[in-house]
């Protein structure tokens, strides 16, 4: 169980709910970090008292010293600082919080130390996660998955003895707020419409890839990573309710599941308290009053996000940090109101075609990979 946390996001939507997890498990926080939320960091490091605040924009940072002057907080700023955070010694348990690829150099600077990683970031496996889950093992890191399916896997193999008794991993998948509709009907769609998620209050990136479908492709390549298991042992099924929030099917024909409320505070709490678990302070699941459990196959057709990231995951190597880095840039300019929706899995598409992907990868040519489809997909639009 963790005793001092870290972590890497706090004044995003996983980062606020760790840290009201985290108060009423009473943890001490030894670092956060944001991007430029300069207020939120502020009330937060009066909160809780971190020895570290750090906002990666090196004005906001400035700023920050300045509203901290009074209290023992340092403050850094930078990019780089994101790594101090992540090594900071008091800290046994390090939650990447962080949005997008950003987080993978201090992820990987928290393994080296050894630490418990609470892993949010799902960039990080997606990119290079045969080389994060390669260190893990070498420094003895423990990673605990806070992706709600993830998480839920995790805790059906508590017991599981051999990973050859899996037989597959069922993913599900809420189908966002574009379920049921055509890839015609896809073409009118707004940001708005794509930032309403019905079950799950999250950040925008996610909930953007939530509606494109490109989460789940993201969240499969996680699978496979965390898991160690190839594209043909994990399916997905689309599960409205969001109450299912994964499975796994054994060869002996079992399924065990994990059931909940969607409230991402209970992936979060077992990834700090894991193997133990601790009291929830949320609505407990009422099997009798919750909606009827159903489960359909997703349209590939009219979400093709899905089946990019299934391609990318069989071609491995650098092949899923281009697709990510894609889609990144794809949801940004999207956020922007630059591209309309199904201009996202068509600019993937092109930047996959056009950026030559190599097999099994080290960090410099993940990083190489990622910039170089990054500047494919702004010459594309530009
Ligand atoms: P948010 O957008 O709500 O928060 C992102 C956090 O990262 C903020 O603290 C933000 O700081 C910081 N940040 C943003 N850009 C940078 C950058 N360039 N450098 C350093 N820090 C940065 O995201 P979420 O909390 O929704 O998601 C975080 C991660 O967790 C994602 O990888 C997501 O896929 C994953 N996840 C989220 C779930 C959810 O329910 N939200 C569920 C499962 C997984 P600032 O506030 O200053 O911008
Ligand atoms: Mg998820």
């Amino acid at each position: 169980m963790a005793k001092t946390i870290s972590i890497l996001g706090s004044t995003g939507s996983i980062g606020r709910q760790t840290l009201d997890v985290a108060e009423k498990l009473h943890l001490n926080v030894a670092a956060l970090t944001a991007h430029r939320s300069t207020e939120e960091l502020e009330r937060q490091a009066r909160r809780f008292c971190p020895r570290l605040a750090v906002l990666t924009d090196e004005s906001a940072a400035r700023d920050l010293a300045l509203r901290l002057a009074d209290t023992p907080v340092k403050v850094l700023g930078g990019p780089a600082a994101l790594e101090e955070a992540a090594r900071i010694p008091q800290a046994d348990t390090v939650v990447t919080a962080v949005v997008g690829m950003v987080g993978l150099q201090p992820t990987l600077a928290a393994i080296r130390e050894g630490k418990r990683i609470a892993l949010a970031n799902k960039e990080t496996l997606v990119c290079a996660g045969e080389l994060v889950m390669a260190e893990a093992e070498r420094w003895g890191a423990e990673i605990v998955p806070v992706d709600s399916e993830h998480s839920a896997i995790f805790q059906c193999l508590q017991g599981c003895r051999d990973r050859g008794e899996i037989k597959r991993l069922i993913l599900t998948c809420s189908g966002g707020p574009f379920y049921g509709k055509s890839r015609r009907e896809l073409q009118k769609v707004t940001r708005a419409d794509a930032l309403c998620h019905p079950n799950w209050s999250m950040g925008a990136k996610i909930t953007i890839d939530s509606a494109s479908l490109m989460n789940k492709g993201l969240e499969v390549i996680e699978a496979m990573r965390l898991y160690r298991l190839p594209l043909s042992q994990i399916s997905v099924v689309i599960h409205r309710q969001s109450i299912v929030h994964s499975l796994v099917e054994f060869r002996d024909g079992a399924v065990l599941a994990q059931l909940g409320t969607p409230d991402m505070r209970l992936p979060i709490r077992y990834a700090l308290t894991f193997p133990a678990r601790a009291e929830s302070q949320e609505e407990p699941l009422d099997l009798l009053s919750c909606p009827p459990l159903t489960f359909a196959p997703p349209d590939l057709e009219a979400f093709p996000c899905l089946s990019l990231a299934m391609e990318a995951a069989e071609e491995g190597g650098t092949a899923c940090a281009v697709l990510n880095a894609a889609n990144e840039e794809a949801v940004g300019l999207f956020l922007q109101d630059q591209i309309d929706f199904l201009e996202i899995p068509e600019l993937v598409a092109r930047v996959r075609e056009t950026v030559k992907s190599i097999p099994a990868a080290s960090l410099p040519e993940i990083l190489e990979a990622d910039a170089a489809a990054r500047a494919a997909l702004r010459a594309l639009k530009r």
